[in-house]
């Protein structure tokens, strides 16, 4: 009988591609998008077609669902990135990478975005020296993100520590692995930002 796998798994199957939400399971054969790769509830069916409107929809969601934030503050992102200079949509993937709990995922202390938040919020996280338990909290170049000394022995950090080999740490991060901290070298370009959203689609939707 099919596993329910939760929550997670049902955001990457109504988006059809893999999210990572889970760490190490979406790795593995046990990853729901191998296993049932259509929408929750629509086994044998077709996905519907797709309008302008929907597709812009699909893809906020996407970003809300990769990043775990939620409709108020994603807008809150998207209003100041629409107010700061260059291209809207850039800017708005820069705020959401530069949130403290995806400099931790990214640095590989924590196997997913929702295990940083966790291990941020717990306060296990020190920003240039200094305890910071807010995952929304925004990093600047040159800061120094490092685990706290208790959270080293953390099962969920070592195990996560262990699987980082599997990420790729992003070019505007340097990781320290033998301190357990890492360095924003500057602020990532669109070029460095993996996340698979069409970001225009959603300064469209936005903009409407
Ligand atoms: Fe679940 Fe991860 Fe697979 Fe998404 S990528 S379906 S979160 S196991």
């Amino acid at each position: 009988m099919a596993r329910y796998s939760g929550a997670d798994c049902r955001q990457c199957r109504r988006e059809g591609m893999k999210l990572f939400l889970k760490g190490d399971r979406c790795y593995s054969d046990k990853c729901a998008m191998e296993r049932r790769p259509y929408p929750p509830g629509m086994a044998g069916k077709k996905r519907p077609r797709d309008s302008e409107y929907r597709l812009q929809l699909r893809e906020k969601q996407k970003a809300k669902r990769i990043y775990g934030v939620l409709e108020k503050q994603f807008r809150g992102y998207y209003e100041l990135a629409s107010r700061t200079s260059g291209i809207t949509g850039e800017n708005l993937l820069r705020l959401l990478e530069s949130r403290l709990d995806n400099v931790v995922y990214r640095l590989g202390f924590a196997a997913s975005r929702d295990e940083a938040r966790q291990i941020v919020r717990h306060g296990h996280i020190l920003v240039d020296g200094r305890r910071v338990d807010i995952p929304s909290f925004r990093v600047r170049p040159g800061q120094v993100v490092a685990l706290a000394p208790k959270a080293r022995d953390l099962t969920v950090v070592k195990a996560a520590i262990i699987s980082s080999s599997k990420v790729e740490i992003p070019g505007w991060l340097e990781v320290d692995v033998e301190k357990l901290q890492g360095k924003v070298l500057s602020l990532p370009t669109r070029e460095q930002i993996d996340a698979p959203v069409r970001e225009q689609l959603i300064v469209e939707l936005y903009s409407k």
